[in-house]
């Protein structure tokens, strides 16, 4: 599933493209992609975009006129980018059987929803309905905004105390746009084993697990987010994080920091990898004294 690497990496390259484009066209093949219903998809047609945002693992477009788009892509939806100049009557390679949503631009350009399991959703809104939408109403802090800090995580940590640091990373509410490929790294960074309950966890320890999540996932944004299966930009490229991933599909192989062999266990019913020796688990950080 896209992270907020993946989404941000998509972001950025429809931000480059379709800003003060009109859209010319919406053709729906699969009426269930757009979720709600609350306004239908039509009436972004000869609306120019104004903004392309990222809030977690949701896009956001805003067009003039007060109304927007969002999407999440969940399992394995795409939004493909073909290139300016394309004449609308040519075949395009990402016009295909998953093709769920297509969006015309008056330059020319088209934007492909594609989704083949279909559990990617879009929603067209009121933009002054945005924030309080079921997708983004109780999303948690931003973890690249400078409000991210040890104390705001510290403090979300206190309030789940008999949680484990895997569950609470991946619940969206505590904080938005990571999914289990980034929580693995980011509990790897920090040396913190992912079963850790949140109330176990000392200051010193806070401050690097902040510092894991914001390096993990800025070098996902840099690296152009992470293919597993199916992710790829808009421009149809895979993401090359997993090639620098330190434990996340690597069960087996050497910890690239002490050698020690990567595992994978299941925590918060999630396929979880990491090093025993790098993360050492709660009991053993409880040996007897004296
Ligand atoms: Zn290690």
């Amino acid at each position: 599933m896209p992270e907020l690497p993946e989404v941000e990496t998509i972001r950025r390259q429809l931000d480059a493209r379709l800003i003060g484009r009109s859209v010319s066209s919406v053709e729906t093949r699969w009426h269930k992609s757009f979720t709600g219903r609350r306004v239908d998809p039509g009436v972004v047609v000869g609306r120019p975009v104004a903004r392309v945002w990222r809030r977690g693992k949701v896009l956001g477009i805003d067009t003039d006129g007060g109304i927007s788009l969002l999407t999440h892509l969940r399992m394995t939806g795409q939004l493909l980018l073909e290139p300016v100049g394309t004449p609308r009557d040519t075949p395009s390679p990402k016009d295909t059987g998953a093709t769920r949503v297509v969006f015309g631009f008056d330059d020319g350009s088209r934007l492909y929803f594609n989704d083949q399991r279909k559990f990617g959703r879009m929603v067209v809104l009121p933009t002054a309905d945005v924030p309080a939408d079921q997708l983004l109403a109780r999303m948690g802090p931003e973890p690249l905004e400078p409000g991210f800090d040890a104390e705001a995580l510290g403090a979300g940590l206190a309030r789940h105390p008999s949680m484990t640091l895997k569950a609470v990373l991946l619940d969206q509410g505590f904080v938005a746009g990571i999914g289990n490929i980034y929580a693995d790294e980011a509990l790897w960074r920090a040396g913190l084993h992912p079963q850790r309950r949140c109330g176990a966890v000392r200051r010193p320890a806070v401050a690097a697990l902040r510092d894991g999540i914001v390096t993990v996932l800025s070098e996902g944004v840099a690296r152009g987010g992470s293919t597993l299966r199916d992710y790829v930009d808009a421009q149809g490229q895979r993401g090359g994080y997993l090639d620098i991933a330190a434990v996340y599909g690597r069960s087996g192989q050497p910890c690239r920091r002490c050698s020690t062999v990567i595992v994978k266990i299941t925590v918060a019913g999630r396929g979880t990898h990491l090093c025993p020796s790098c993360q050492v688990t709660p009991r053993k950080r409880r040996a007897p004294r004296g």
